[in-house]
């Protein structure tokens, strides 16, 4: 592996194809025609992605996911709002440090991060609590993995009269989530993730009617989604530099996710690429953290092994070196790493990958990758 670079097994960013990163070796002017008509594609090619109809629109934001997120919360939430988080790992964290940013109201639900959280206990939360007016959910949890019930979710929220915003970023355009069907009013996810783009760019599909109504809601402009969204209307463009790059790297991945029969094509081979991997870890000694049931097909959470001669940089350095980039561990119930099945990857590379780790093993003299 010295000239090809390395595949990443990580949760983003990820490996891309030829094509995508040759989309970028072209400088567009911000007012370009042509680029604002990639720009208008790809806003409604995401909201079709989305379910949404004529009801929906999608505000496009630079920066990373973080920033789509924060703006989301910044936009949606009224100031005299109060938003439930449901946590199960990181990610729902993240969003209660925002509001701390933000002086916004919040509830939290928080289960431990291999539990998704309990649609019945969110109804129960909604109805003693009155003063809430929102619920923030992670579609996929990527500190674990996780899969949560957003469907469940959003139809206990709804009965409560209450309004949905989710985190779909590690999940959009590869699980299934059809705003048609699923009640909710905004959904945020990345240009880097299952759309296998270039990082540097979030965007959020929301009810158009929704953002019209959060006007002024924003404490600040460069994450305003309304004054995002009403100068794009207005004259088409983006009030500030677009990451002109990334927004044509995504056009042409958007063309790659269609080719590939959209999000269930996408998500089929990622299955199948999370399917070769468990079976093939779990023939090396690996013990995944998750049941089948609760594990999205999108990064994969391994116990750390015990025996003494498993030193996880060692490990990581020399997968590394053989072209495989994994991922570290986040969780607080147990001591793990993670590998991701994402991203301009197949079962070639999967396969390729395990047996990057037998020899890693073999060299490092591991003899048992059980955990405690
Ligand atoms: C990747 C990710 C984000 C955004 O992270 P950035 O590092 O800001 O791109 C947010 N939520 C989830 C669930 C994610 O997987």
């Amino acid at each position: 592996m010295s000239n090809q670079e390395p595949y990443l097994l990580t949760p983003g960013p990820l490996t891309t194809s030829r094509e995508t990163k040759e989309a970028m070796l072209r400088d567009w002017g911000s007012r370009d025609a042509a680029f604002i008509d990639i720009n208008r594609q790809v806003r409604a090619q995401l909201v079709d992605m989305a379910g949404g109809g004529d009801a929906f629109t999608c505000v496009p934001l630079q920066g990373s996911g973080t920033f789509a997120v924060e703006a989301m919360l910044a936009t949606f939430l009224p100031h005299d709002g109060k938003l439930l988080i449901l946590i199960n790992g990181a990610y729902g964290h993240r969003m209660v440090t925002i509001c701390d940013y933000l002086g916004r109201e919040y509830l939290t639900y928080e289960t431990p991060e291999d539990t998704p959280p309990d649609a019945a206990e969110v109804e129960t939360l909604l109805k003693d609590d009155p003063a809430i007016t929102h619920v923030a959910v992670i579609h996929c949890e990527t500190t674990s993995g996780i899969l949560n019930p957003v469907g469940e979710i959003a139809e206990a929220v709804a009965r409560q009269g209450k309004r949905l915003l989710v985190d779909s970023m590690s999940a959009f355009g590869a699980l299934e989530i059809d705003v048609a069907v699923l009640p909710c009013e905004a959904l945020a996810a990345s240009s880097n993730k299952c759309i296998e783009g270039a990082p540097g760019m979030g965007f959020v599909i929301c009810r158009t009617d929704a953002l019209e109504a959060a006007k002024g809601n924003a404490h600040s402009l460069s994450l305003d989604l309304h004054n995002q969204w009403a100068a794009m209307e207005g004259n088409a463009q983006w009030r500030f530099t677009p990451p002109t790059h990334v927004v044509a790297a995504f056009h042409q991945a958007l063309a790659e996710h269609a080719a590939e029969g959209g999000v269930a094509g996408r998500g089929g081979r990622y299955r199948r690429n999370c399917d070769v991997l468990i079976e093939g870890m779990k023939a090396l000694g690996f013990v995944p953290l998750l049941p089948e049931t609760l594990q999205a097909p999108i990064i994969i959470t391994f116990h750390m092994p015990v025996d003494p001669a498993f030193v996880f940089q060692d490990f990581y350095d020399r997968l590394a070196e053989k072209g495989y980039v994994i991922y570290p561990g986040k969780l607080t119930v147990a001591d793990s790493f993670r590998v991701g099945c994402i991203g301009r990857i197949d079962e070639t590379v999967m396969r390729g990958a395990l047996t990057a780790m037998r020899e890693t093993l073999a060299e490092m003299k591991v003899k048992d990758c059980g955990p405690a």
